[in-house]
This record gives C-alpha cells, sequence and structure tokens, in this order.
C-alpha cells in the first residue's frame, strides 16, 4: 500500500529552508512505494515564489496554508492550523526538520496529536511494512537507536546535515491545494510587537570544503592556523567540541553531535582523533582526509587519505606554498 509522507517545508524568507529541502531529497531517494507531499504555511507575498520553488522537485501534492498571519512564524497559531491540517489529511508519516521553528513546532504538535515525536534523527528509512524506522543518537551519543513509534503519523524531525542536499528539477508538477484555513478563535498566546527580517548569514555548514582542527593541534596558536589555511582554499573552518572547550573556536564552528552536521566535498581533520559524536556530524562528506599521530585513531579507519603526522607541521607546511 501506498504510503503517504508530509514534509512540513519551513519558508525562510520566501524559500525554502535547507534541512526541508535535504529531507525531500532524502525521501525521494530512498522511501519506496510512498507518495512525497509538502505543506507549506504562509502569506499571499511569500505564496508565488514558494511555489516556484516546489512546484516541479518531485513532489506529489504541495498544501499551500495560506494566510496573512502566517508571514512570520507564530507557534500557537502555526501548530494549531497544523493539527486540524493533519487530522483532516490523516498523512502516514510526518517530518520537519530540528531548526528553531522546528524544535518550537514538532512537541507542541505531537501533543495536540497525542502522537509520538522522534527527534533531532540523523537518518530515516521506511521497513518493508512501511513503518518509519527514525534512527538518532542515545545514552548521551554513545549508540545510535532505531525507533519505530506504534502512533501515527510516524513523525520525527530531522537534523540540518543529516541528508544531502540533491533537488533535481522534475518535467513533472506537484499537484497544487490551497487552502485558507479557518483560524477564528485560534488567537495566540504570544503577542508579536515587533519582528525584524535580518538579512540571512551565510551557512557554513554549506561548504564545500571544510577544515577543521581538533585537540591534536595542541595550542591555540596551531588552531590558528586552521582559520588561515581555509581563508587560502576558500573553505570554511570548523572545530571539534574538545577544540571548542579549550576556548580555540566558537561553538558555532563544531562540527558532530551537539554541533553542526556537515556534507562537504572535503573535510580535512588535523588533530582529531573521530570519536563517534564527531563522526555522526561528517557522515555525508564525500572524502574524508585525516592528520593524525596516532594510526590507531578511529578517524584514521574512516578517512579516504590518512596521513600520520603531526598536524601542525603540515599545516605550517601547506600555508607555506600556499604562500609562495
Ligand atoms: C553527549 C556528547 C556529545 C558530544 N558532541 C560532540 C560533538 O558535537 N563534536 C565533537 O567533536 N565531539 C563531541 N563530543 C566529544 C567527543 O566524544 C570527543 O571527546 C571529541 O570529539 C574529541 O575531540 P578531539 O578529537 O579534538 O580530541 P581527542 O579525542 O583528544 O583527539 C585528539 C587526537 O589528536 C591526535 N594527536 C595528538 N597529537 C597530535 C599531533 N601532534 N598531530 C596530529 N594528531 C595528534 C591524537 O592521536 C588524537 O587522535 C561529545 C561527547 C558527548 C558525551
Amino acid at each position: 500500500m501506498t504510503r503517504n509522507v508530509l514534509i512540513y517545508i519551513e519558508l525562510n524568507n520566501k524559500k525554502p529552508a535547507k534541512v526541508s529541502l535535504e529531507i525531500i531529497s532524502h525521501a525521494l531517494k530512498n522511501f519506496a512505494d510512498t507518495n512525497i507531499n509538502g505543506v507549506i504555511a504562509c502569506d499571499e507575498n511569500t505564496m508565488s515564489e514558494a511555489v516556484n520553488e516546489l512546484k516541479n522537485i518531485g513532489l506529489h501534492k504541495l498544501y499551500i496554508l495560506k494566510d496573512n498571519l502566517f508571514d512570520i512564524h507564530n507557534t500557537c497559531v502555526y501548530s494549531r492550523v497544523l493539527e486540524r491540517f493533519i487530522k483532516e489529511n490523516k498523512p502516514d508519516i510526518l517530518l520537519m526538520g530540528a531548526t528553531c521553528d522546528g524544535r518550537d513546532l514538532a512537541p507542541r504538535l505531537a501533543s495536540k496529536l497525542n502522537i509520538g515525536l522522534t527527534a533531532d534523527c540523523t537518518d530515516l528509512q521506511i521497513d518493508e511494512n512501511g513503518h518509519l524506522l527514525a534512527t538518532r543518537p542515545t545514552y548521551g551519543g554513545k549508540m545510535m537507536a532505531t525507533i519505530i513509534s506504534k502512533t501515527l503519523p510516524n513523525f520525527a524531525t530531522v537534523r540540518s546535515g543529516a541528508f544531502k542536499l540533491n533537488i533535481q528539477k522534475s518535467s513533472q508538477e506537484a499537484e497544487i491545494i490551497e487552502i485558507t484555513p479557518d483560524i477564528t478563535g485560534l488567537c495566540s498566546l504570544m503577542e508579536i510587537v515587533y519582528s525584524e527580517n535580518k538579512p540571512p548569514v551565510e551557512d557554513w555548514t554549506c561548504a564545500e570544503i571544510i577544515i577543521a582542527g581538533g585537540l591534536g593541534l595542541k595550542t591555540k596558536e596551531n588552531f590558528d592556523l586552521i582559520y588561515k589555511l581555509a581563508e587560502y582554499l576558500d573553505a570554511k573552518p570548523a572545530a571539534s567540541r574538545a577544540a571548542v572547550e579549550q576556548g580555540w573556536a566558537p561553538q558555532s564552528i563544531q562540527v558532530g553531535q551537539t554541533g553542526s552536521s556537515v556534507s562537504p566535498k572535503l573535510y580535512i581533520a588535523f588533530g582529531i582523533s573521530g570519536a563517534m559524536q564527531h563522526m555522526v556530524g561528517i557522515t555525508n562528506a564525500d572524502k574524508i582526509i585525516a592528520i593524525n599521530t596516532d594510526t590507531s585513531a578511529p578517524i584514521m579507519k574512516s578517512a579516504d587519505i590518512a596521513l600520520a603526522a603531526d598536524a601542525a607541521a603540515v599545516l605550517n607546511s601547506l600555508l607555506k606554498t600556499c604562500t609562495k
């Protein structure tokens, strides 16, 4: 029986959020015997641009919940409108991004629908019975757990970067279904007194080359070479949690379970051991180069190129070559 998957597509500045597109890419590639449908909530101004982006990317149906109140995320109204929509449409599987808004919306929705929620997933598959297999780190990140929910729809949120972005335009257009929900009585406990659209910040997690440093770099001065090399190679710098804890780098560039997931073409790790909590953030990297003095470090086994060498010495000689 064909299962209906519904992906809540978050919009930022009229554009679909990267994580929503990553979920669509993954679902289209991996979920057999399913209809992949999307739902957006937006105002009149946003609608045509969002529909243009989404109408021919392989979705079966695109539902548009339209109201001028939806110009900015308002969790109380959004959760109640989506609750009604889901009760009426009864998808088998419901997915959304584990973004700030998604992390706010998903538990409220799960509670209203009285269903389970597997949050912050790093992998999703569908078994032969059509159940969602939702994988996420557990026991403080020491293990990965695959959770099957008994409630319908099977509901999960997905970490940004967990899946490869691979949107391809197709000649077949989604069926567009516009809905104007009745929002009378859905008053919000939250009154929005001021809102400002900030210019989008460059998302470093989308970089094609990422150069990361860990504790094996020994000092902040050595870690600073990561920034220099990244600049020369038009790459983005990143760090392990241990390097962040040393104060060598800000948490915003931490890769891993409690940092960001990335999917670069090339990930170069200087002095990083490759603990599971770090590796979970780079499962989608195309190629990994690891520089580590210990050939038995876990990252050396997963790397495409493993270089047994002093990380700071390699960084210094690469920089010398770059500046020649
Ligand atoms: C709940 C939880 C969440 C976590 N989340 C994250 C996360 O998001 N991201 C993350 O990174 N970690 C995370 N961690 C921590 C993780 O378990 C590791 O402790 C951390 O990744 C280790 O960082 P590291 O590889 O830089 O340091 P270490 O593990 O100390 O490794 C340093 C490496 O450098 C090598 N080395 C030493 N000297 C040199 C040299 N001169 N040249 C080259 N190599 C050298 C060593 O052989 C070693 O392999 C988490 C842990 C927990 C419990």
